[in-house]
């Protein structure tokens, strides 16, 4: 219980802070009932009671600060309600049911998210991870609030970091850096973003961050003295233009000079956007206007206009861009903005989010799967001036985050199941897999994932993968694992029949299996184009040959049978429609592809060339998966075909009446421009070609873009690369057979 004096000392400096909470509410949401904040700050009051922080202040300025923050982005009155409760359900007796009793549904459910979140570890080094984590983290929560909250929180941690040990400092730091700042530049939340970089950065390496500091402090007069002349010059310019905008000018953040300093490894003198200058205007039409009135004024330096009006980034930043080189020799930046953008920049969703009392509309709907498709969408923009860069788009986004008890990230396509989750831990987990625990709960093998579950998988050694799980999973990992198990199996299987077969029409013949040599059924398997007797074995069992025929080249010519069997009435046949027709219906009709003689083999593209209609073929029969139809500029046909008995025949079918799409991967190497990508997709929706996954990578204001689509045959592709190699400023377009 804290002594009577520290409760006055700790009601007197909360209740200031509560009463400039209530001062900014009032300010920003003027129309907004507020007492549910006064319940708030009074029932966090009653039950951080006693509390400290590390920094030895009572515990519910933590909370006052978290709802300041929000306050600031203007949220409304359910938000900074949650903001004050944020710690209450972590951090005391309090329970989430407690929660909703007091302050309804919506608080318990914010609360219920930002406290789900806080105990995810999200320790990581792996970038993949922690592309991961993000993208989980914003796909697992169905109400922005609690993320905007989560940002507040850190924010708020990261300004007392100092407070806590080296190690703890380290970590949260490395956090920052790696999830909270990523997720509010993914928001748009440009200060947020800021303020969080330039912090996690000091406490994660305070010798650098000093370092930088000391080399910007020192240009620091130097620069704002070079920039208010330049503003004044711009000033005045507009205003002979009779242009109305705010010039304001800056010298840039620490953390963003030193991503540049290790991105194009210069020192801080060559850093010549050290100074940076925003016009914000009251129209669009002045953003162009005052453009062009800079460069009168101005060189611009080429290739550094950037239109991200015309063409905003993923995140919905607008601005135009330029750089531009005064008399004396000295590069500046400029940006143009109006005066929306710029509030959009600075506070990104949170300066559209405007919550209305009662349940989300359809067009909060809206905003929220908008936010979801920026999440997907966005990956982190290595240099703000590429705008390539800032593309990749999936068109398969239907994602689920779930976890391993341990708390890995496992990433799955939606409506996965356990079995999926199985086999993408390890492909001996997924055949042995027997059952699942989803969140501490035992759930059918059909049950559907959802993002922020805990798969625990149970495994039973010798436990078999079974058919019907084909129609159970949902990646195509899993299923080519089970088909592949199936395929291996079903070979073992067929051996097995393929000699009793043999074995059975040996027997008319008064001969023993083992009375017939291995060299001779060796001889056999070699003149059906085998390479071991397995083989032919296995092709018996699935009703490929005859064992009679097969007999029949074992035997010297004129030999009779002597006893009459019925090879049928034990229940074995060699008939297509037996195992043959297993295999098949396993494997999916490959009709598209025939082997030339022998219509029930199985087929399929080689992966490492993935050939497509049209394209000179070869076939090259594997052990016990079927033909492999590689092309034959494929570089692995050469070293396949050292063993010549296993080249077979193969041709496409000529009346394919279900056309195929097969995927395509081609790299297109360009100019960095604008309209590029438009031009490229273009091509390819004139070709009608769907493209499955789009991604582009740029440096030195070049490109390479790399697309996979759907195509249907050689003509076709070979359509879409002249009309790609055709377009002004593509150099070069190559096709990749591997995908
Ligand atoms: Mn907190």
């Amino acid at each position: 219980m804290a002594s009577l004096r520290q409760q006055i000392a700790t009601t007197a400096l909360t209740l200031t802070k509560f009463r400039d909470l209530m001062k900014r509410m009032q300010e920003s949401r003027p129309h907004d009932d507020l007492a549910i904040v006064k319940k708030a700050y009074d029932y966090s009051l009653k039950h951080h009671e006693g509390q400290t922080r590390a920094s030895g202040e009572p515990y519910l300025v933590h909370p006052l600060e978290v709802a300041l923050v929000l306050a600031e982005m203007k949220m409304d009155p359910i938000a900074v309600a949650a903001g004050l409760l944020h710690d209450s359900v972590e951090d005391t007796s309090v329970t989430i049911v407690d929660i909703r009793k007091e302050f309804g549904e919506q608080v318990a459910h914010i609360v219920e998210g930002v406290t789900k979140i806080s105990k995810i570890d999200f320790a990581t080094r792996e970038e993949q991870q922690a592309e991961n984590l993000r993208k989980m983290m914003l796909a697992m929560v169905d109400d922005i609030r609690v993320v905007l909250i989560k940002l507040a929180d850190r924010l708020h941690n990261m300004r007392t970091l100092e407070h806590l040990p080296p190690e703890r400092q380290h970590k949260i730091a490395e956090e920052t850096l790696e999830i909270y700042a990523p997720i509010a530049h993914r928001l748009g939340m440009g200060k947020i973003r800021g303020e969080l970089e330039d912090l996690g950065f000091r406490f994660l390496d305070p010798v650098g961050y000093e370092q930088v500091e000391k080399a910007v402090n020192a240009r620091r007069k130097q620069g704002e003295a070079f920039l208010e002349r330049m503003q004044l010059i711009i000033a005045d310019k507009l205003k002979e233009a009779g242009i109305q905008a705010h010039v304001e000018s800056r010298i840039k953040r620490v953390f963003s000079i030193h991503k540049k300093l290790q991105r194009q490894h210069i020192s801080v003198d060559q850093v010549y956007d050290l100074c940076a200058m925003r016009v914000i205007t009251r129209s669009l039409q002045d953003c162009y206007a005052v453009l062009g009135i800079i460069h009168n004024l101005w060189r611009p330096v080429p290739g550094r206009i950037k239109d991200f009006i015309a063409m905003p980034r993923p995140n919905f930043y607008q601005s135009l861009h330029t750089s531009v080189i005064t008399e004396d020799g000295t590069p500046f930046e400029i940006q143009i903005r109006t005066e929306e953008m710029h509030k959009m920049a600075e506070e990104g969703i949170a300066a559209h989010w405007k919550y209305k009392d009662g349940p989300v509309s359809a067009q909060d709907e809206q905003r929220l799967a908008w936010l979801r498709q920026v999440v997907e969408w966005q990956r982190d923009v290595s240099d703000p001036n590429e705008f390539l860069s800032t593309l990749k788009v999936d068109l398969y986004p239907e994602e689920v985050y779930t976890f391993t008890p341990k708390g890995k990230v496992v990433v799955l396509p939606r409506d996965s199941t356990p079995i999926d989750f199985a086999y993408t831990i390890h492909t001996e987990v997924g055949h042995t897999c027997v059952g699942a625990k989803v969140n501490g709960r035992m759930v059918p093998l059909r049950h559907k994932l959802h993002s922020g579950d805990i798969v625990e998988i149970l495994t039973q050694p010798g436990h078999k993968p079974s058919r019907d799980w084909l129609g159970l999973v949902k990646s195509s990992r899993s299923r080519n694992k089970i088909k592949h198990w199936l395929n291996v199996h079903q070979r073992e299987r067929a051996i097995e029949i393929g000699k009793k077969l043999i074995e059975k029409e040996a027997r008319k013949y008064r001969i023993a299996l083992k009375e017939i040599k291995d060299e001779d059924l060796q001889k056999v398997a070699s003149g059906y184009g085998l390479g071991r007797v397995d083989d032919l074995m296995s092709g018996i069992g699935y009703g490929k040959y005859s064992a009679r025929q097969v007999l029949a080249r074992l035997l010297p010519a004129g030999a009779t049978p002597s006893i009459a069997g019925d090879i049928e009435s034990e229940g074995l046949t060699s008939q297509p429609g037996g195992i043959a027709s297993v295999v098949r219906r396993v494997f999916g009709d490959h009709n598209a592809i025939t082997v030339r003689g022998q219509g029930d083999m199985l087929v399929y593209r080689a992966r490492c060339c993935n050939p497509i209609r049209g394209e000179t073929i070869v076939g090259y029969i594997t052990r016990g998966k079927g033909v492999a139809v590689h092309s034959v500029n494929c570089p692995n046909v050469t070293n396949l075909l050292y063993e010549p008995e296993r080249k077979i025949d193969v041709e496409w079918a000529r009346d394919d009446s279900t056309p195929t799409a097969y995927p395509v991967k081609l790299t297109v190497f360009c100019d960095d421009r604008f309209g590029m990508l438009k031009l490229i997709t273009g091509v390819i929706g004139d070709a009608k070609s769907n493209i499955r996954n789009i991604t582009a990578h740029t440096a030195n204001s070049q490109a390479s873009v790399e697309v996979v689509l759907d195509i249907s045959d050689l003509k076709h592709l070979e359509t879409i690369i002249v009309g790609l190699r055709k377009i002004p400023g593509v150099h070069e377009v190559q096709r990749l057979q591997k995908i």
